[in-house]
């Protein structure tokens, strides 16, 4: 249980894939539980309107309540809705309510819509600094399964990608859409996009099949894929019902052993490629 690696500045990674289903929410709850338990500070921004991810870290996210969707409009900044979790006040979340399944719409006939979570975010930043909090290490944007504008604005809003991929037939299947979607970011919105990390999720670990959708992920992507693959669990499954992330809910579980290892290896290789740029710079 020793202390994660902090980064040397602020990490933003976005939780995508177009798919629903795979694994992305409970990807951003446990994977920024895991970090916050490793002493890390973490903001988790809840951006799909279905709000799975307020309900895991036990937030409060009913219609009206102060949410990303007030941040989006512009109504509200991030320091008047993030809460922290019940879990740890390290971990931080800004809730999502219904009120988001209209932003998609509003978002359209609204000044720059694509960079409104990013400016939002930036100046939470320097609101922390400003306050003397500490500065946050990681933020994790959760994403509905879509590629429209709520994601459009995660996308333009963080450094990195983070990309949950089922254990199963077709896992790639609609991968080359959603990597499409993100030159296009990168050409048009935000040029410093990077797919930096592939996460391997509900693997049955005894089956052949999970064996080999995972060496066809490792082959097209091999710098991005984690090592830890998350291993199909109940427990994984259960801990949203109680409001609470399986990190919390059954620490010794396989389920979140396997988060709080991958959390690891996100937090080491994040220290180790902050610091290289810092030396060619
Ligand atoms: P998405 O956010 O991509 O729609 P979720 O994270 O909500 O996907 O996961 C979909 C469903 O699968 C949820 O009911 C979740 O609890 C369950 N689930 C996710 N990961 C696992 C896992 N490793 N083992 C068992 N169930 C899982
Ligand atoms: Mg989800």
């Amino acid at each position: 249980n020793a202390a994660f690696d902090r980064p040397l500045q602020t990490r933003v990674l976005t939780v995508a894939n177009q798919k629903g289903g795979v694994g992305k929410t409970t990807t951003a709850v446990n994977i920024a539980a895991a970090m916050a338990r490793g002493g890390l500070h973490v903001l988790v921004i809840d951006n799909d309107p279905q709000g799975n991810a307020s309900t895991a870290l036990g937030v409060e996210h009913g219609a009206g309540a102060p949410s990303t969707y007030d941040v989006l409009i512009g109504a509200s900044t991030f320091a008047e809705v993030v809460q922290p979790s019940a879990f740890d006040p390290k971990l931080i979340c800004a809730p999502a309510t219904i009120d988001l399944s209209g932003a998609e719409i509003e978002l359209v006939s609204i000044d720059s819509r694509e960079t409104r979570l990013r400016h939002a975010l930036r100046d939470y930043l320097v609101h922390r600094g400003q306050q003397g909090l500490p500065r946050l290490d990681y933020v994790l944007i959760d994403c509905p399964p879509s590629l429209g504008l709520l994601t459009v604005n995660a996308f333009t809003a963080a450094g990195e990608v983070l990309i949950p991929i089922q254990c199963e037939y077709y896992a790639l299947e609609g991968l080359s859409q959603l990597l499409k979607n993100i030159e296009l970011i990168q050409a048009h919105l935000n040029p410093r996009l990077a797919v930096s990390t592939i996460l391997l999720t509900m693997s049955d670990t005894r089956t052949n099949l999970a064996r080999e959708v995972a060496q066809e992920v490792r082959d097209h992507f091999p710098e991005q894929t984690l090592r830890t693959v998350i291993p199909r669990s109940i427990r994984i499954s259960e801990a949203p019902s109680y409001g609470q992330t399986v990190i919390e809910y059954d620490p010794a579980s396989s389920g979140a052993l396997a988060y709080a290892e991958a959390a690891r290896e996100i937090a080491k290789r994040g220290a180790a490629t902050t610091s290289n740029e810092g030396e060619q710079q």
